[in-house]
């Protein structure tokens, strides 16, 4: 067996919360076969097996009784090249802003707002990662996955993946498929989104009025190191909820009450809320007890300031949750995924 099984690992490395707790076992896969050993391991003495990318969009509220198998496959190839359209895929184990780099640096747009979005490719299609109005779902061409149930091998659709706001088949099966590589459809022609108002901010500051694909990236790099918590100085997850949907005839009334709501109409008639906004108007920005913290200048972000454990950011979640259910009567969901 090539897979390389720790025993009792911290995983403390591992999770960008940065919360202390550890795994019955611990390993890292390399290639198909490792995460095939793994799953044989784990199959033959009846363990249960946790795959992670880069621990970006998990709490750990507990030791983890399982097998945790990091992706660490590496490989980026381009399989389709049409002249101005190109499809490109990547193994599940590439870090995700250096594939967004690689795409850039070889001409092709398409991933320029998904820009420095930490965790894996791998990762990417579970919570159909989206930022700046753009989501893996507009340039997804596909990808190949294991069924763990059956240890086939399944390419999936675009239509397959049942992606949402933040949701996928992969997010509501969880534990149901492992994610080996992915597929994305980018352009040499660049048709950029430049909808959310601090990009187009951010480049006119610059002075780029006709900006590339690597302008785009650039300005929200930018934004981003400037307005989030990085997880190596700073523990977090990012967004710990996503941004509520309601009716319109609910963001009507609450506006009634709250005349500075945020919120933005959406396409099927719902108005979607800025949880910030919220969080930020109930009083919980800057929050912190113990270890466990609502971020200064991000009310979304939950941070760990160095010793809290996953409970403790769990339970300010639920406490910030039941006030704006109070507050607002808006219930707000949490993003990351918790074990
Ligand atoms: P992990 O946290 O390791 O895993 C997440 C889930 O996916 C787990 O349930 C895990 O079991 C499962 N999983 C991981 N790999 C696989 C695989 N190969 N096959 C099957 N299941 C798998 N998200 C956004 O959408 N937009 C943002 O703008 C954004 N900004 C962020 C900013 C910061 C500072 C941080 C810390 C997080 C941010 N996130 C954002 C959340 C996070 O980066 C993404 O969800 C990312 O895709 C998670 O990748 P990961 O490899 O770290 O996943
Ligand atoms: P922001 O610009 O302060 O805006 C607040 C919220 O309003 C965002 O969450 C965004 O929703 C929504 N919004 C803003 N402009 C919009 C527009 N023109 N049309 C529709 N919706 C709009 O947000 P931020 O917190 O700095 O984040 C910037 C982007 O990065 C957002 O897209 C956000 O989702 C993403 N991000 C995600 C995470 C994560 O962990 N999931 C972490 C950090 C940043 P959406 O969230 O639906 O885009």
């Amino acid at each position: 067996m090539s897979l390389q099984l720790q025993v009792d690992a911290s995983l403390k490395p591992f999770n960008s919360f940065g919360v202390d707790v550890r795994a019955r076992l611990f390993a890292e896969a390399h290639n198909d076969d490792e995460v095939r050993e793994a799953l044989q391991y784990c199959a033959e003495r009846e363990l249960p097996l946790l795959v992670i990318g880069g621990g970006s969009n998990v709490l750990l509220t507990q030791d983890v009784q399982a097998l945790v198998l990091r992706m660490a496959t590496r490989g980026i190839r381009v399989i389709e090249d049409s002249g101005q359209r190109v499809v490109v895929e990547a193994e599940a184990g590439e870090v995700w802003h250096a594939f967004v780099l690689w795409t850039l640096a070889q001409g092709f747009a398409g991933l320029e707002n998904l820009s420095l979005i930490p965790g894996t490719v791998g990762a990417a299609p579970m919570q159909n990662i989206g930022a700046y109005g753009v989501e893996i779902k507009d340039v997804f061409a596909g990808l190949t996955a294991l069924d763990r149930q059956t240890g086939q091998l399944r390419d999936f659709t675009l239509e397959e993946c049942n992606f949402g706001y933040r949701d996928s088949v992969f997010k509501q099966h969880p534990g149901r498929w492992l994610i080996l590589r992915v597929r994305f459809a980018l352009s040499r022609a660049t048709r950029l989104h430049l909808e959310y108002g601090p990009v187009r901010q951010r480049l006119s500051e610059q002075g780029i009025h006709q900006p590339t694909a690597t302008d785009v990236s650039r300005a929200i790099s930018s934004i981003r190191s400037e307005k989030l918590p990085d997880p190596a100085v700073l523990g977090n997850a990012g967004s710990f909820f996503k941004n509520p949907v309601v009716s319109s005839a609910m963001a009507a009334e609450l506006k009634l009450t709250h005349p500075n709501l945020v919120g933005y109409p959406q396409a099927d008639g719902q108005v979607k809320l800025a949880a910030g906004w919220l969080i930020e108007t109930a009083g919980w920005k800057g929050f912190r007890e113990d270890d466990a913290g609502v971020h200064r200048l991000q009310s979304l972000v939950l941070v760990n300031y160095g010793a809290a454990t996953g409970l403790q950011l769990l339970s300010l979640a639920q406490r910030i949750q039941e006030d704006i259910a109070r507050r607002f009567n808006v219930k707000l969901e949490m993003e990351p995924n918790l074990y």
